[in-house]
């Protein structure tokens, strides 16, 4: 395996990081990667769900316990933790490296893996769901979209709560949310006043999945991206909650989503990608040194030594981007918009590497035997989940005209 430690020596990430790494390179080469046949053949795998739940579904609790064991022993398991809370307290720039480095098979790791805006918990929400959410006990979903709302949440969301005595109560409908079905807590974005809408008129609750007023569809949607469906249908039909399930105060939910968003689907959509691109390069470096067509190597040819130029291009430059904007969110910047730029290469240059990396391959590239295809459809469906490759490029059209 052969992450480009060259490149990520250049950000001058210190000693003890750069161990951490060669230990993720370590447990990804000796742990996860002999899993990697069996993962990619079994009918149990999903996407968009917590590590710890794919990994049990796939191998079963013998497994799960022994790389939980690891993450636990290594410390790797608070690796996202902020130090406040328990985490080891390393940069945005350090975990990003660590990442890219465990991203580079189909088989996950379990991390603690938080949503950012639960460290926003106060009270008794601590105990009920930030504590458990942190120790693995308890999973969340984050749900925002909505059978008409899906890029435009803030102008078309519909579920809304109102307010009774002391309690909220909500009614509405959510689509495509991830893990729905398997989460205990749901991060649910409603509109408290129509007037506002997103300038402080949307809400985000936490709602208990076993809440009488919840129901999630049970048979899920099945997409391209796993055997096994993992994003649901939500109703919430008169679901009473108390004023203690508000998160961040009221009108703060579409502030809450945005920093959720930031984080976890831009920013270390950077990470996901390398990891996937630089396996994909990997491969193609091998398989055309060892393929013989017309009496020569494929790597002989221009055709295809141009399209392993063309990835490695794609990476070096999606790594400095990535790498950098790690740095200025470490330094305090307001990385909002940038983020989003983070999400489209890593999306738009992943799809197309990954492409490269089919092509190179041949009919093998096509085998569900190797993990192409399916880095390939995580990285397409990134051009649309989680805000697509066209809303990116329009927050990034605003910031850029706004003067
Ligand atoms: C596998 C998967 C997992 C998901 N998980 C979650 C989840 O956990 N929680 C959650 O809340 N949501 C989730 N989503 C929803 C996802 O975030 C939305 O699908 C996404 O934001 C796009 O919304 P949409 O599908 O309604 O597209 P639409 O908004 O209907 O857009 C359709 C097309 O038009 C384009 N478009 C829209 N507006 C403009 C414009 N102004 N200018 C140019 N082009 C435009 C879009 O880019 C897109 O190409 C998930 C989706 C998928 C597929």
């Amino acid at each position: 395996m052969s992450v480009n430690s060259e490149s990520t020596n250049s950000f001058q990430l210190p000693p003890e990081v750069l161990e951490i790494c060669d230990l993720a390179e370590n447990i990804v080469s000796k742990e996860l990667m002999p899993l990697e046949a069996e993962f990619l053949n079994s009918p149990d795998h999903a996407f968009g769900i917590k590590e710890t739940l794919n990994l049990e579904a796939v191998f079963g609790k013998d497994t799960l316990d022994h790389l939980m064991n690891i993450a636990k022993e290594t410390g790797l398991w608070t690796l996202m933790i902020p130090e406040d809370f328990g985490g080891a307290g390393l940069s945005m720039l350090s975990k990003v490296a660590i990442l890219e480095r465990f991203y580079y098979t189909a088989v996950p790791f379990p991390f603690a893996n938080v949503p950012n805006i639960l460290y926003d918990c106060k009270g008794e929400q601590i105990e009920k769901y930030l504590n458990p959410v942190m120790s693995g006990e308890k999973t969340t979903c984050f749900a925002q979209t909505e059978p008409n709302a899906g890029s435009d949440p803030g102008g078309m969301m519909q579920t809304k709560a109102v307010k009774d005595g002391e309690d909220w109560i909500i009614n509405g409908t959510k689509m495509w949310i991830s893990m729905a079905a398997e989460s205990d807590v749901m991060m649910v974005q409603v509109v408290t006043d129509a007037e506002k809408r997103q300038r402080g008129g949307i809400t985000m609750f936490l709602v208990d999945r076993n809440n009488p007023g919840v129901k999630v569809e049970e048979d899920g949607i099945k997409t391209w991206l796993g055997p096994k469906a993992s994003q649901y249908i939500v109703h919430f039909d008169d679901c009473r909650v108390s004023n203690d399930a508000i998160l961040g105060g009221v009108g703060n939910g579409f502030r809450l989503g945005q920093r959720w968003l930031t984080i976890h689907d831009r920013l270390l959509r950077g990470p996901f990608a390398l990891g996937k691109m630089q396996r994909a390069l990997d491969m193609c470096i091998s398989w055309s040194k060892q393929r013989h067509t017309f009496g020569k190597p494929l790597a002989e040819r221009q055709a295809i030594q141009w399209k392993l130029v063309d990835m490695y291009t794609d990476i070096q430059s999606l790594r400095a981007l990535t790498y950098q904007m790690a740095a200025r969110y470490d330094q305090g910047e307001d990385i909002r918009v940038e983020a989003g730029l983070i999400k489209l290469t890593s999306m738009d240059w992943g799809a197309r590497c990954l492409d490269h990396g089919i092509q190179i391959h041949g009919a093998m590239g096509e085998s569900l035997e190797l993990p192409l295809t399916l880095f390939y459809r995580y990285l397409r469906h990134g051009q649309i989940g989680g805000g697509t490759s066209e809303i990116q490029r329009m927050q990034i059209a605003r910031k850029l005209l706004k003067d």
